[in-house]
């Protein structure tokens, strides 16, 4: 079954197919947090120990259905992981390399909520916890299920480069290889007052 995907004011909508083949964890890095800030809604983004719970899927079983007008993308640094988010309400979308043939975006809960269905009961527990040396606390370790988690979406993400299907996504031009809307990159006095903030 589906699950849907809309921003916080319901302008842009899609749903995300196969919700079974994602891998679920929470980032723990600065720069995750740092675009949190850059958005102004921590509250709604960050657990109590500064982590971003993330959904990584193909960008192939991604669908915007309505409002891709909104779709904006910025980047703290030029050579930075691709950043999108709906410009309508500053809800964060995903994360995507800069690169589109490697087939990943980190779908950020914000967009994915869905009362009264969870996270959980579409996609399954959080499986991974990466970066946790920049958590506010102590996050639970989980060695194992990480390394799992990553190695079965690798495998995914090279079967997707192999048979072409990284092509098919809403994030980037197939021809050009290039996103659909310029990234902004944080200028340096930019990038500087969202990582202090983290
Ligand atoms: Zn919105
Ligand atoms: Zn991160």
């Amino acid at each position: 079954m589906n699950h849907p995907l809309r921003c916080r004011c319901g302008t842009l909508k899609g749903y995300v197919s196969h919700p079974e083949k994602v891998s679920r964890g929470v980032c723990y890095c600065r720069d995750c947090q740092a675009f949190a800030h850059f958005l102004g809604t921590t509250g709604d983004i960050l657990d109590e120990m500064g982590g971003t719970d993330v959904v990584a899927t193909l960008p192939k079983y991604v669908t915007i259905t309505q409002g891709v007008g909104a779709l904006a993308c910025m980047s703290l640094t030029e050579t930075g992981m691709l950043r999108w988010y709906a410009s309508c309400c500053n809800t964060p979308v995903g994360n995507t390399p800069r690169d589109f043939k490697v087939s990943h975006v980190g779908l950020i809960h914000t967009c994915l909520e869905d009362p009264p269905r969870s996270l959980e009961n579409s996609f399954g527990p959080v499986r991974m916890r990466v970066n946790t040396k920049h958590a506010k606390g102590k996050p639970k370790l989980m060695p194992i299920s990480t390394i799992a988690s990553v190695l079965r979406f690798m495998s995914s993400l090279i079967r997707a480069r192999l048979d072409g299907s990284y092509k098919s996504t809403p994030f980037f031009d197939p021809d050009q290889g290039t996103p659909f809307v310029p990234p902004k990159v944080l200028t340096s006095s930019e990038r500087e007052r969202v990582m202090n903030a983290v």
